[in-house]
């Protein structure tokens, strides 16, 4: 196991969010489905997170989603039973976790997300972003806006983490390994904490 670099002021909160769940699959590549792959990385950076010293709470704990099976909308009950669940733990940073795919094969590397309109998103998706791509692993993306639900309308700071691309197939081989969603979640956590103490340094 990595030795955690740094360690969280007990304080720090963290929403993890594994993208869809229950009926929804999200991207489907293969036999390899996002939803499982997510929930195994959140799982794994859970831990990681914790072993930092931080609290961790998930919006989806197993493979079901969070909607009432009565729903119209089975997505949009979802996403709004998620967005009530942060707001009532108020935490301190929510991490939603997602795997990415592109027509062409060739594509590869994380990526992370935020939305413009929630202070320090920007500074916890650029923080963890340039740890990746300082890291050796081969990534060279920038962090970009989004309007994805969950992560613009949060009453925290919020990220989005496109860990890696399904239709690249050596990425997706490793995506699915233990020892590479350990090196993701070392990552994440590393940067995550470093950003917070960053923030509560300067504020
Ligand atoms: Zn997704």
């Amino acid at each position: 196991m990595l030795s955690p670099a740094v360690i969280a002021p007990e304080q720090l909160h963290i929403v993890l969010d594994a993208g869809h769940g229950g009926l929804d699959n999200g991207a489907c590549v293969g036999c390899v489905s996002e939803a499982v792959l997510n929930l195994q990385i959140v799982k794994v950076l859970e831990q990681e997170l914790i072993n930092h010293g931080c609290a961790v709470s998930l919006t989806r704990v197993d493979s079901e989603s969070l909607n009432s099976p009565y729903a119209r909308n089975k997505k949009v009950d979802d996403m709004a039973k998620r967005r009530e669940k942060i707001r009532n733990l108020a935490p301190d940073l929510v991490i939603s976790i997602h795997q990415n795919t592109f027509p062409s094969s060739s594509v590869s590397g994380l990526q992370c997300f935020y939305a413009n309109e929630t202070a320090g998103s920007q500074d916890y998706a650029t923080a963890i972003q340039k740890q990746f791509n300082d890291s050796g692993l081969p990534f060279d993306k920038n962090a970009k806006p989004t309007d994805f639900n969950l992560v613009e309308h949060s009453p925290c700071p919020a990220v989005l983490i496109e860990c890696g691309f399904l239709t690249n197939p050596q990425e997706c081989k490793l995506l699915q390994t233990p020892e590479y969603q350990q090196i993701l979640a070392y990552h994440i956590a590393t940067a995550v904490i470093r950003e917070h103490s960053r923030q509560n340094a300067t504020t």
